[in-house]
């Protein structure tokens, strides 16, 4: 039930008992005042005719006497005088009436009675007038207060009510713009100016987070672009590595040229070879620009075999020099993702850089490719392609473990390590909606397990 309704029930049902309580006590009061009215009128009436007989009588004129009576009885309609003889009277009971008896004196004798009655027809009709009366004064004063209720609930309470309510609506729904428009300086007015108020701060609040939420999106993004330099830095001895052998290639074949040692086919050839050996250093120096310059672009539909590929070409130049073979088993596809290219890319660089590094004598990375249907604490269950890196390496001590994904947490020495690649691969991951797990102990290897969900 709404409050103005409420209000009007509340406020005119007292009054309107306290109006019917009124007019029964009124009632009340005019009926027994008519009946004293009506009981002096008769007894006055009664004793005046009675000294008229009894004047009469003291002359002998009884028969006169009687004339008057009759008379007097015949004059009223509504009313009865009648001579009872005798020095007693008895009060007859008449319903609906009024009696009186009023005792004639002759000297000391009583020889009769005057006895007067008046119906209480008249009296009947002048209480229910009355109670007419009342009752419709009662309903107009019910209507009356009923309309200046609901006026002034609607006005004061439902209105204002409505607006404060409107704006906690708005503020539930996120809309943090508006205010809600209450003048008035009772306790509504005050309950909308604490709302507005409260308003007013959730939006500088709200405003606050979301420079904070953008201060830390640019702090996370440096965090991660750092990280790729560091790759970058190692990669980049691993390509001045690579670079060595056709380098001396092209030197090489470009000094035999040059003192005329080859001619005729074999000049051609030996130009082949350095175009050859030129392009497959312009490709590895373009893979690792590429992945210095990479900044985070938006989501799309990654096949992760594709991303393995290019993750192993671009740590090529590290595998290579550290003797460690990246071998790829993957099972049935597809294993289409969505995500961000550099930050999968980043990731996946990582995991593989580390488990070279791991591996001090060199071995075999297997990067192992597959769709899984797991579900992740209580969640449903969901498909998702799964990407382990497993390889042959020093393993973690249970400590070491325990503490990999910690940002600035690194085992190695300063300058070969900065503690940030696997925490920044942890953010990635979970900001694509997966996550990763880790097997290793000392002396037998690692395998990293990292949970992308699948696209259907
Ligand atoms: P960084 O490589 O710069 O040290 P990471 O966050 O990538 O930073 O790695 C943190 C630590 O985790 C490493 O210092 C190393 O101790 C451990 N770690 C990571 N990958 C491996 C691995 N494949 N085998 C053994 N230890 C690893």
């Amino acid at each position: 039930m709404r409050l103005a309704p409420k209000l009007i029930l509340a406020l005119t049902l007292p009054i309107c008992a306290v109006i019917t309580v009124h007019a029964m006590w009124s009632i009340d009061a005019v009926v027994e005042r008519m009946r004293r009215t009506a009981a002096t009128d008769l007894h006055l009436r009664g004793r005046t005719l009675a000294l008229a007989v009894e004047a009469m009588l003291a002359r002998g004129d009884e028969a006169g006497a009687r004339r008057l009576v009759d008379a007097v009885s015949a004059e009223y309609e509504q009313s009865e005088v009648r001579w009872v003889p005798g020095a007693s009277a008895d009060v007859p009971a008449r319903p609906d009436h009024l009696v009186q008896v009023v005792p004639v004196h002759a000297g000391a004798q009583v020889p009769g009675h005057l006895l007067l009655s008046v119906s209480s027809a008249t009296a009947r009709d002048e209480v229910r007038e009355i109670v007419v009366h009342t009752a419709v004064t009662a309903a107009l004063l019910l209507v009356a207060c009923g309309l200046m209720i609901a006026l002034a609930s609607v006005r004061l309470v439902g209105r204002p009510l409505a607006a404060v309510a409107g704006q906690v609506r708005r503020i539930a729904d996120g809309d943090l713009t508006g205010r809600a428009a209450v003048d008035s300086d009772d306790e509504i007015g005050r309950l909308a100016e604490q709302v507005n108020a409260m308003t007013a701060r959730l939006r500088e609040t709200r405003e606050a987070l979301t420079k904070e939420a953008e201060r830390r999106v640019a702090a996370l993004d440096e965090l991660r672009h750092a990280e790729r330099l560091k790759t970058v830095g190692q990669l980049a001895s691993g390509v001045a590595h690579e670079l060595g052998t056709p380098l001396n290639v092209v030197a090489g074949r470009a000094r035999m040229i040059a003192r005329g040692q080859v001619e005729g086919k074999d000049l051609v050839e030996s130009a082949n070879i350095i175009v050859e050996q030129t392009q497959r250093m312009s490709k590895l120096i373009t893979h690792l620009l590429t992945y210095a310059r990479r900044r985070p672009s938006p989501r799309q539909k990654l096949d992760l075999a594709a991303q393995i590929d290019h993750a192993i070409t671009l740590v090529e130049p590290l595998t290579r020099k550290a003797r460690v073979t990246p071998r790829i088993e993957a099972g049935v596809g597809p294993f289409v993702v969505e995500g961000d290219t550099a930050q999968v890319e980043q990731v996946l660089a990582n995991l593989l850089m580390n488990a070279t590094q791991a591996m001090p004598d060199g071995g075999e990375v297997t990067v192992k490719l597959e769709r899984v249907h797991e579900a992740r604490d209580e969640e449903t269950p969901i498909d998702f392609v799964r990407v382990s890196v497993i390889d042959q390496g020093i393993g973690m001590s249970p400590e070491v473990r325990a503490r990999i994904f910690e940002p600035f947490f690194t085992t190695k020495d300063v300058g070969a390590g900065t503690g940030l690649g696997l925490s920044v691969a942890y953010g990635i991951v979970r900001d694509h909606g997966g996550w990763i797990d880790v097997d290793s102990a000392p002396g037998e290897g690692t395998t990293f397990r990292v949970h992308f969900p699948a696209v259907a």
